[in-house]
């Protein structure tokens, strides 16, 4: 299992800073990273003893859940940067990442096992005025038997251990739309590679009602049994 969290931060690096004035709410908020998604990551990656990659700069500088020629790669905040000062961007902050998963799969292969990759991602409850209607969203490519054999066994532990958890496929995004995962999947077969995100609801994160510890141990339960 190789785990990972490409919104895990806010940071904007300081010669960007210029660029972010004003904009503390936004960057703050669910569009400056994903609330909860890195410490769920470290969590997992901790006690299954998994290799993490994450970044904890804003997806407001550069987006690493999008393609090289993704629209939303730049925010409106760094679209008006000139070429080269993007080509700066990705070379420092997007390309190292994004290499350094690539070259963390080939390792794994070479040794002869096959990849399970969690990329740790959350959601806001509410988007455009609309409720959204999850509290866990497993994407997957269901064109790839791996990934839809793991999701069902995954949402029927989660069932198990957390029965009160609503937990969708696919929802609140299709996991074949563009992300880390879809690019990965053009490069690696559904043989070696099996790329899942895991869409946790922001709303479990920060109702004080709810208990996140608990949340957090529900879905590593229903990981480790999906593996088992
Ligand atoms: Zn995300």
């Amino acid at each position: 299992m190789l785990i990972t969290c490409e919104h895990g931060g806010n940071t904007i690096p300081a010669r960007y800073a210029r660029l972010f004035h004003g904009t503390q709410k936004i960057l703050k908020s669910h569009r400056g990273h994903d609330i909860g998604a890195l410490n769920l990551a470290r969590y997992l990656a901790r006690h299954l003893r998994a290799p993490l990659h994450y970044s904890t700069v804003s997806r407001l500088l550069v987006d690493l859940n999008r393609s090289p020629h993704h629209r939303q790669l730049f925010s409106s905040q760094t679209r008006v940067l000139d070429r080269a000062s993007r080509a700066a961007v990705l070379a420092l902050y997007y390309s190292p990442y994004r290499s350094a998963v690539e070259k963390r799969i080939v390792q794994i292969i070479a040794r002869g096992h096959s990849v399970v990759h969690v990329s740790a991602h959350s959601f806001t409850p509410v988007f455009n005025g609309k409720t959204r209607m999850a509290d866990i969203g497993l994407l997957y490519d269901p064109a790839r038997r791996s990934e839809r054999l793991f999701c069902t066994r995954f949402q029927n532990a989660l069932s198990d251990f957390a029965p009160t958890l609503r937990v969708r496929k696919n929802y609140p995004y299709k996991g074949t739309a563009d992300g880390f995962a879809t690019y990965l999947r053009k490069i690696f077969s559904g043989t070696h590679y099996a790329g899942i995100e895991l869409e946790v609801n922001q709303r479990l994160f920060l109702d004080a009602k709810l208990d996140c510890g608990r949340i957090r141990l529900n879905i590593l339960r229903a990981l480790t049994t999906t593996f088992g």
